[in-house]
């Protein structure tokens, strides 16, 4: 699916049944928010975080720390109840924080996440097909997972203590 898919093309206008039936509420608020021009101009990309239009990494990284910090003041506390410091604090890479704030939320595109979003996709894991591909078996139960686990230095006795405490 396309944006322009979303786009009644006479109207020039969100086809608000299609967007409404595509996304979640949420995101549904938000994409119908974004205004659409009247006339018949031409699609072109355009980076608005760069004063040229222009996509740079630099204003991207920007964007990014500008973005972890914001999220840090508004959601500082998990879902669970838990602080989100533990990840934030990490002595880590950004990109690596930023991906385990995605898994935490299930904010990954994982086939079970996209195919809850309505995207047209079998939520089967496509590497072993035995199991949906959500976090927790892709990370923890999906046969290929193990086998990267074992490639790592990661002791395996840790891994055997993980691996039981996910099949419980
Ligand atoms: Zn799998």
């Amino acid at each position: 699916m396309r944006v322009s898919d979303l786009i009644d093309k006479e109207q020039c206008c969100w086809d608000l049944n299609k967007v409404r039936a595509c996304l979640e509420q949420e995101d549904a608020k938000m994409v119908l928010s974004i205004p659409l021009p009247t006339g018949n101009v031409a699609d072109k990309l355009i980076w608005h975080f760069n004063s040229n239009d222009k996509f740079s990494v630099k204003s991207a990284h920007h964007l990014a720390l500008n973005l972890s910090s914001k999220e840090q003041a508004s959601s500082s506390k998990m879902d669970s109840g838990l602080s989100w410091k533990f990840l934030w604090d990490r002595q880590i890479p950004p990109k690596m924080k930023t991906f385990g704030w995605k898994l935490c939320r299930g904010a990954l595109p994982l086939m079970h996440n996209l195919a809850k979003k309505q995207v047209a996709v079998m939520d089967t894991c496509p590497v072993c097909k035995a199991d949906n591909e959500t976090e927790h078996h892709l990370f923890l139960t999906c046969s290929f997972a193990w086998q990267v686990w074992a490639l790592t230095n990661i002791p395996w006795s840790v891994i055997s203590e993980w691996r039981s405490d996910a099949e419980d």
